[in-house]
């Protein structure tokens, strides 16, 4: 076994800085020094859900990017110092018709998440990237293209390629009427990634606040979406709606500002929704969701970003000052997405975090 630093929960929103144990390499794996690691809502939950009492490991964090240590003795693709970024999954069957089209997000016996998961050879728990060293199957790092800022790139890795693949799956590009409802972590990647495909593109916020932002990241316009003279305004007017809201919701306001055979791609929120048929068949309109991203995607995804100079809107914190990170996170308090820099778990393991 290798040792490393790491944030581990200890209890319900907890963590500690304490010693953890990486595998060693296989001969497809590589070790990744981690410099950086984004602050995503599935860390809150997960923190928010963990109980110590069953004995599974929770150390958060899928959106890394840092450097390669080491490698297994069967990788070609990359050599020690390659710059490499890790999402949210790092194995799948890759047998399945959805690993076989290139969708390991959605293979049939689950992908292995990259925290929390179970690793498909010892069946141990994986750890996340809240630790200054990550090892994963080469198939599952991804190069990170030149020219991309390794900590502002970090959260491309969940955010960015969960409304990466619905943009493209729903042919958005020069002339598509996209509306981006919420103006978070996803919200403000799909609005960068959106504009960078050409699409005309509207923000829906609950609030006139972030115009401003709003319009610097590109969108032509801001709705608030509790202005109802202003929602009835825009009613069947975009091709993609992209619903990044966490919260649980009724997306029946949204469905009505979907054009005619039009999409509502709802993928903040996972859970159960109550959609009125009527909303949908008064002008062909489909409700649609998406997650995570597979192999093939995540790379053109970096490709393109690279290609446009999109990063996230970060703020960059050490990893001492987690708990800061997620107590805002909780509020909505950030623009655009936290991002860890862990560097500073070089220092030894003493098990106290700031608390700010
Ligand atoms: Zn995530
Ligand atoms: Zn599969």
């Amino acid at each position: 076994m290798r040792t490393t630093t790491g944030l581990r929960a200890i209890g319900p929103d907890t963590l500690r800085r304490v010693p953890l144990e990486r595998r060693d390499l296989r001969p497809h794996d590589v070790a990744v020094r981690v410099d950086y690691c984004g602050v995503c809502h599935t860390d809150l939950q997960a923190l928010s859900q963990y109980d110590p009492r069953a004995g599974t490991p929770l150390v958060p964090g899928h959106e890394l990017t840092g450097v390669v240590s080491e490698t297994g003795s069967e990788v070609t693709a990359f050599t020690a110092g390659d710059r490499v970024a890790v999402g949210n999954i790092v194995d799948a069957c890759g047998a399945c018709a959805m690993c076989t089209a290139g969708q390991e997000n959605f293979c049939h016996s689950f992908p292995t998440l990259t925290y929390a998961g179970t690793d498909r050879q010892d069946g141990t728990t994986t750890l996340g990237g809240f630790s200054r060293e990550y090892v994963v199957r080469d198939a599952f790092a991804h190069r990170l293209p030149d020219g991309l800022d390794a900590a502002a790139a970090a959260p491309l890795l969940c955010a960015g390629v969960t409304v990466w693949e619905p943009l493209r799956a729903l042919g958005v590009g020069t002339g598509t009427r996209v509306a981006v409802a919420g103006l978070g972590g996803l919200g403000h990647l799909a609005v960068k990634l959106a504009v960078a495909l050409g699409a005309d593109t509207t923000v829906l916020s609950r609030t006139p606040d972030k115009r401003e932002d709003a319009l610097r990241l590109g969108a032509g316009d801001l709705v608030v979406s509790t202005d109802e003279a202003r929602m009835a305004a825009v009613r069947d007017s975009f091709d993609v709606v992209i619903d990044t809201v966490s919260a649980p919701h009724d997306p029946a306001p949204y469905l009505k500002l979907v054009a005619m055979d039009g999409t509502l791609s709802h993928l903040g929120h996972l859970g159960p929704v109550t959609v009125e048929v009527m909303d949908l068949l008064v002008g062909r309109k489909k409700l649609s969701s998406a997650g995570s991203g597979g192999r093939a995607g995540t790379a053109e995804m970096l490709d393109f970003c690279a290609a446009h100079g999109i990063v996230a809107d970060v703020e960059v914190l050490p990893s001492a000052q987690v708990d800061t990170a997620l107590a805002r996170l909780r509020r909505n308090d950030v623009r655009y997405r936290f991002v860890l820099d862990m560097a500073d778990l070089d220092r030894a393991p003493d098990g106290e975090l700031d608390r700010r």
